[in-house]
């Protein structure tokens, strides 16, 4: 022993920080209906710490206690009340122990503690999923006594002990060996646990897939398996569920799943989970990236970021690859391009597999998209590399379809007409003020589909998009979509000379307020309509530059005028203009702001009310 230091310098007593009293407070009283859960928590950082240790022996020269076995020892003591686990892992140093077990630095409390304080939706089963792990063995306990020794060869051996109120001490220890036990003491309420059978109930039902021999009183329970190296027929349904929920901590069931295995262009197993439920719609923030990297059985990293594209972070699951360098680096691994070469490979086949299933049972994957289509529209607008193959799922209702009867961009053409060189559509808050509204008529007419946008993210992911098998996307509001003669026209149009005439006295009337103001052909029962001009903001681009700078003055109006000149009421503005131009200007006004609040582009009402009552009484005037 170092001379002058005795053992009361070494130990030392610490009060929790407060977060962790926050965190144990709400783990102990509410947090779980199943108190059972804590064994699984206990034995999944068991597992961690073993993994960490088979990459440390990879990786590093020399570890403490090198010949131990990789395994978990469980054993229950019904006299004393107590429930032990033991593995033979990276164990923590004094600093680790602080930070681990007395700080709330770890990924899951943190987070947890972030969506307490955002008032996230407490929905028991979702909280689980940040499974606040160690803390939980609090539930049943009245002490927990941890004995430690790190993997480091300096290290010292230390017990660290708490009743998980009020704080916890720790104190040298001799004799112990590489790796964490955990005893802990358990309440007479909760002396279940002190049962073989019950713990051996527990294992069964959590802990199934578990990569190393869980031992209970001496005997093997689990069997070791890594099913994604498996042939697909020698798994079942139960056992890929299983799996699901253990390797992604989740409550859902899986709505689809990929297995594959491929030698080129690199060695790979991936088994890919997509759930069916998106946390992220609850409130909870953006998921974290959830499939696994492994070499050979040995996992690199749980929640590898750079792996897969971001917007794929909604999937679960593990790749496997023997290809890939077990001390690739959290900061390497974007870099490198074996990860570059396992993401391609997947996103891809994951895409197609996706394409498949959306073919093969349209309803399901309607229900998938439902809660799934932001990611899918993310990677559009983000994953450049993936992009037409992720707009080959995108979902949509149209001009031609029933209402929630959706159809896709693959559909849309193969149903266009021959010489149709564009895709057309209308972003729209519903369908019904699309089909109330002046732009659809042009359509309709000659027998052209016309998509339906609805969702808020969908004008800033066409404008990503822009094309789809080479065929551009053009919104039907725009001025320079141009018709083709097929449709007769009907009722008699104005003569171009008094087009012109109602034209200018319309311009110069609004002055500033419309770029041009002209006739057309796409009209047929509206008497004018606003149209974006070449190269124009769209008004849903409009809108959110509004959103995002409240303060600041909302830029100009950008748009153009058509009239339709066979309109009765247009040719009767001919006629007015002349006798009454005041009542003529009116009108017009009218007009305009109509059609800017068709096309939700109209920020003042007030005029609208105060010269519909003028007009009407222009109306019932007699005189
Ligand atoms: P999480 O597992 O989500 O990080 P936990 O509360 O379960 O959170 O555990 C907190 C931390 O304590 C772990 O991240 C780990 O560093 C450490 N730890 C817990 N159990 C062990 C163990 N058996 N061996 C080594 N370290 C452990
Ligand atoms: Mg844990």
């Amino acid at each position: 022993m170092v001379i002058g230091l005795t053992m009361s310098d070494k130990n030392e007593k610490r009060e929790f920080q407060a977060d962790v009293s926050q965190v144990l407070d709400i783990v102990t009283n509410s947090l779980y209906t199943d108190k059972e859960i804590f064994v699984r928590e206990l034995v999944s950082n068991a597992s961690d710490a073993l993994e960490k240790l088979r990459h440390l022996q990879l990786t590093e020269k020399e570890v403490f206690d090198d010949n131990l076995s990789l395994e978990i020892h469980i054993t229950t003591n019904e006299e004393d009340k107590t429930f032990t686990i033991a593995d033979y892992g990276i164990g923590m140093t004094r600093d680790e122990l602080h930070q681990n077990l007395g700080t709330i630095a770890h990924s899951g409390s943190k987070q947890f503690v972030k969506a307490l304080e955002e008032q996230a939706k407490k929905e028991s089963a979702l909280i689980g999923q940040f499974g606040v792990g160690f803390y939980s063995a609090f539930m049943v306990a009245s002490e927990v006594v941890v004995h430690t020794h790190s993997w480091k060869l300096d290290g010292e051996h230390l017990v660290w002990t708490s009743d998980g109120r009020t704080g916890y001490e720790i104190e040298e220890s001799q004799g112990e060996r590489r790796g964490t036990k955990i005893v802990v003491k358990l309440t007479e309420e909760y002396e279940e646990y002190a049962k073989e059978d019950r713990i051996k109930g527990i294992i069964e039902n959590y802990s199934a897939f578990v990569a190393f021999p869980i031992l209970l009183n001496g005997e093997r329970i689990n069997k070791v398996e890594a099913i994604w190296r498996k042939q697909k027929s020698e798994v079942s349904d139960e056992e890929y569920t299983e799996f699901y929920k253990f390797t992604s901590k989740a409550f859902d069931e899986p709505q689809y799943r990929m297995h594959f295995s491929s030698d080129t262009p690199i060695e790979l197993n991936a088994l890919i989970y997509a759930p069916s439920e998106n946390t992220e719609l609850f409130g909870f923030g953006q998921m974290e990236a959830g499939v696994s990297l492994y070499c050979k059985n040995v996992l690199i990293d749980d929640k590898p970021d750079g792996l897969l594209p971001e917007w794929a972070r909604f999937l679960r699951g593990v790749i496997d690859s023997s290809d890939i360098p077990l001390n690739i680096s959290r900061e390497s691994m974007q870099d490198s391009r074996l990860v570059q070469k396992l993401n391609k490979v997947v996103i891809k086949k994951f895409l197609k597999f996706l394409d498949g299933e959306a073919k093969s049972d349209p309803e399901k994957y309607g229900k998938f998209y439902e809660k799934f289509s932001r990611f899918l529209k993310e990677g559009v607008v983000t994953d450049f590399a993936n992009r037409d193959n992720i707009a080959k799922l995108l979902r949509f209702e149209t001009s031609m379809t029933e209402p929630k009867e959706n159809i896709g961009f693959e559909d849309y053409l193969a149903r266009a007409k021959e010489d149709q060189d564009k895709i057309y559509y209308l972003i729209t808050p519903d369908r019904k003020t699309a089909e109330a509204g002046p732009y659809l008529e042009a359509f309709k007419a000659r027998g052209i589909e016309v998509i339906y946008f609805y969702d808020a993210v969908d004008d800033y992911l066409i404008q990503n998009l822009a094309q789809f098998q080479e065929k551009n996307l053009v919104s039907i509001d725009r001025a320079d979509v141009e018709l083709d003669d097929s449709v007769e026209l009907e009722g008699e149009s104005l003569p171009e000379a008094d087009i012109e005439t109602i034209c200018s006295f319309m311009k110069d009337h609004f002055g500033d307020r419309v770029k041009k103001v002209a006739a057309g052909k796409r009209l047929i029962d509206s008497p004018v309509a606003v149209l974006t001009p070449d190269q124009g903001m769209s008004a849903q681009m409009r809108q959110m530059m509004k959103a995002m700078n409240p303060d600041e003055a909302a830029p100009p109006i950008d748009v153009e005028m058509e009239i339709n000149p066979r309109h009765p009421l247009i040719k009767q503005l001919f006629e007015t203009k002349g006798d009454n131009p005041d009542l003529a200007q009116l009108v017009a006004d009218q007009l305009l702001d109509g059609a800017l609040l068709t096309a939700g582009l109209l920020e003042d009402r007030k005029d609208l009310i105060s010269r519909n009552i003028a007009l009407m009484e222009a109306a019932l005037k007699k005189d």
